[in-house]
Formats: structure tokens, sequence, C-alpha cells
């Protein structure tokens, strides 16, 4: 906390590991001696730009833009960019460290990193967030590279962002390479990239409960969040026979009791990517649906639920409203959207409980393919990248098992932690004191 004042984010993450950490190097020496956890939670760099733009009155406005490079011991910083006014540096702080576990857990060379600023791009022009992406980049562009660091998008950071970034960075650097995932398919983006997040995030689920023994056909799902993870995990339950009850956004949540089909889905895509609307609009258009302004879902009765909107959005009352009204299982979409006592509460239910670093990797492990592709210069197909996801969360969930099983009850989080930790804290003991 004295290192860190004021970064409660921050210090939660590392809090949060370090139960772990602690457990786990208890008898091994070396990693005590290397201070590994320490160097971990000390970010390689942080670079803070100002980002200045004009809006369409031509008032010139200043924003601040961060790169959070945490730990490049396996590969090269890679991690998104989210514009959101609520971010500052303790939230980027947060999101590289847990990055650095999870992209280890993907098996794949990619280190941990984060970026962001604190832009609203909620009631801005095209236009406007056009110059603002620019803007962004031409700071961003001397600390990154398809061998030093490759972005990504977050929330509100979508493909309309990453092409102004992209096409920004290629002009001033005259090179056409990886630098940014996320792309569009037409120049360099991956097929599958767009689901893979929230489809990830069910996978993770699905293998939850069928190691105990159960499955996710006829489940009540209620899901925060109608951005890009949201959508794409509601799209994959009801293709494996759930019934998705809710979706939100930062006023409040929409209860449809029919169940969100494909095609509701298909219209909350277009509200939220092409119209930039509110969730609320739903239950104007949808019989039966009803909108809860300043509320969350988690008190609607379900089986199964995936916060995928943003952290901290599950406090202990609500974990235990979840688990009071019969949720056996939580697989998080979102970064580290339960706050440590709602975590606390699911463990001490025994309810299957997936953290994000493991359950939402699905992302950043297409991402990392999206890379080899690009140094490749190929494309791989929609199918052959869809059953790599596939066995790349089954591997996901495998190695926490591995290292979570305790007297028949699986902490995933502890599983995540070590796994995470172990392969980027082995390559740092490799390179020395540096
Ligand atoms: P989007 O911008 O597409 O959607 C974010 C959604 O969350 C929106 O519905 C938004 O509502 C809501 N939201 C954002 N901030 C808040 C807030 N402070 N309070 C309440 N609701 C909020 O982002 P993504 O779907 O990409 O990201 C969602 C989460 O998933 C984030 O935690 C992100 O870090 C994580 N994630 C995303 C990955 C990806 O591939 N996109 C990969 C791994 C993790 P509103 O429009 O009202 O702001």
């Amino acid at each position: 906390k004295k290192r860190n004042p004021g970064q409660d984010e921050f210090i939660q993450a590392v809090h949060e590991v370090a139960q772990d950490i602690f457990d786990f190097i208890e008898d091994k020496e070396e990693y005590h001696e290397a201070q590994i956890l320490r160097r971990i939670a000390e970010p390689d760099r942080v670079v803070s730009f100002r980002v200045c733009w004009e809006d369409d009155n031509h008032n010139i406005r200043v924003q601040r833009g961060w790169r959070v490079q945490n730990n490049n011991a396996i590969g090269p910083y890679k991690g998104g960019i989210r514009f959101h006014p609520s971010v500052n540096e303790s939230v980027l702080k947060f999101l590289a460290f847990e990055q650095t576990f999870k992209n280890s857990l993907t098996g794949l060379p990619m280190g941990g990193g984060k970026g962001g600023a604190n832009f609203n791009p909620k009631g801005k022009s095209d236009s406007e967030v056009m110059r603002f992406c620019q803007s962004f980049m031409t700071e961003l562009y001397r600390h990154i590279g398809p061998d030093t660091d490759v972005p990504a998008g977050d929330i509100g950071v979508g493909a309309r962002e990453i092409g102004y970034m992209f096409g920004q960075y290629k002009r001033i650097t005259n090179r056409w390479e990886g630098v940014l995932t996320g792309k569009g398919t037409e120049y360099g983006g991956s097929k599958m990239r767009p689901e893979a997040t929230g489809y990830g995030a069910v996978y993770f689920l699905r293998n939850m409960l069928e190691k105990d023994g159960q499955d996710i056909e006829g489940k009540q799902a209620v899901i925060s969040g109608s951005g890009n993870v949201a959508t794409h995990a509601a799209e994959k339950l009801c293709q494996l026979g759930a019934k998705v009850l809710t979706l939100s956004d930062s006023d409040g949540f929409i209860h449809d009791p029919d169940g969100i089909d494909q095609e509701k889905i298909d219209w909350v895509k277009r509200l939220k990517n092409e119209r930039r609307g509110r969730i609320s609009e739903y239950a104007d258009h949808f019989t039966n649906a009803t909108f809860h302004e300043g509320k969350k879902p988690w008190n609607v009765d379900c089986d199964i639920a995936l916060p995928c909107a943003t952290q901290n959005e599950l406090c202990e009352d609500d974990a235990k409203a979840l688990v009071e009204n019969g949720c056996m299982a939580v697989s998080e979409g979102a970064n580290m959207p339960t706050t440590l006592e709602g975590v606390k509460v699911f463990h001490e239910a025994k309810i299957l409980y997936g953290p994000g670093k493991a359950a939402n990797a699905g992302g950043v492990a297409v991402s990392g393919l999206e890379m080899s592709q690009n140094a490749e210069r190929i494309s791989w197909n929609h199918d052959k990248l869809g059953e790599m996801l596939t066995e790349l969360m089954q591997d996901i969930h495998d190695k926490c098992v591995e290292h979570g099983e305790q007297d028949g009850y699986i902490d995933y989080v502890r599983g995540a932690n070590i796994a995470g930790f172990k392969k980027v804290a082995d390559a740092m003991l490799a390179f020395g004191v540096v």
C-alpha cells in the first residue's frame, strides 16, 4: 500500500494472487531469494502521456493516455487498450498484472501489458473518435512493435478504434506489421477473434460443469454487460441450449423471461455497434422484457452467472444472492468482476467459480494466434480457429485443476494463479537479476 498509494484496484489484484503464491512457494527457496513475486508486481515500466485532440466544435481537449508494460519474461507485452472515463493508472496496473498470469496460462509466448485513456467514447462522433485514436497512437507508436508490445481492444475499443489506430501506426512508421490484434479481417485480423472471449468463457464453464458431471443444456443464465464479451457469451450459451435471461450496461439491466435468443442477440449487437444505443431500449422493443434502472442482474433466479461488464461489479451481497437463488456456477467474462469478499462467498458455498484470468483467456489466446498468422502472412479458417480455441480452453481448465484441486473441491483461482505464476517465475529465474 505504501508503494502504491491510492491504487486500490492494483492492490486488490496483487493481494488476491499473493495469498496463493505465498502458499505455493513456502518450501521453494529459489523463488523467495530471487524476490520473484515482488518483481512481477512492479511493472517493467509505466508510460503516461498527453493526448490532445480537437472536438467537432473546435474545442481543444486534453486526455491522459497510458501503457503499462508489466512483464515480458515469456514473450512481447500483450494486452488491450481501454477507453473509459474510469481509466486511471491503478486500473491499468491491475489489468496488466492480471494479464501477465492470463497470458502465461494460455501456453502461448506472450507477456503482460495494458493501456488506455480516460476518454469517453460515448456520445462522440465518428470523426471525434478518429481524431482521438490518431492522437493516441501518435505517442503510443514509439513504445510498441510486433516483437515489443502488441496492444488489442478492450472496453470502449472495438474494431472501429483498432482500425483508426492501426491506420495511424502504418502512416507514421510506413510499416505494415502485426502491431495490434483485433484488426478487421480485411487487413490481417483473425477470424474468430470477436467471438473468442465470450465463447471461451462459455467453454470454460462447460469444462467446469462437465468435470462436475453436469452440462449447459437447459440451464438458466444471467449475464451482465452487453458489449463484445457479453453478446458472444450469450450467443454460445444459446447454441448449447441454455436460456439467457439478462444483459446490462452502465444504466441498468434488462430481464427477458422469454429468453434472449439469437435474433434478439443480433438486435443487441446492432444496437450497441451500429446505433451505439442503450440497453434500456430492449425493453421497449421486446414484449415481456423489463428494464431495471441502476440495478445489476444478480438477484434474478438462475443456474449459472457470467459477469461480462467490468471490474468489481459483483460484490459480497450479490454473491450471496446468487448462491441463495440456486446459482451453481460462475464464469467470468470480464476482468476481476467479483470483489475479494464475493469470491470468498462462492468458495465457502463450494460452487464452481472460474476467475476471469482463466475463463476469459480465450480472447487473448486467439490474439496470440492472430500474431502467428500475421508473422507467417497466412490466414486460418473459422473452423480451425474454433477447434484451437476449444482445445486452448480445455487446456487452461486442466491446468487450473492440476494446481487448484484440494480435498475434492477445485479452487480455480488458486489453480490459475499458480499455473500462471510458475511459467513466468521460472523464466525470470533463468535470466538472473534483471
Ligand atoms: P465493451 O466495451 O464491448 O462492453 C463493455 C460492457 O460493459 C458494456 O455493456 C458497458 O456498458 C459495460 N460497462 C463498462 N464499464 C462499466 C461500468 N463501470 N459499470 C457498468 N457497466 C459497465 O467491452 P468488452 O465486452 O470488450 O469487455 C468487457 C469486459 O471483458 C472487461 O472487463 C474487459 O476487460 C474484459 N475482457 C475483454 C476481452 C475482449 O476480448 N474484448 C478479453 C478479455 C477480457 P456501457 O456501454 O454503458 O459503458
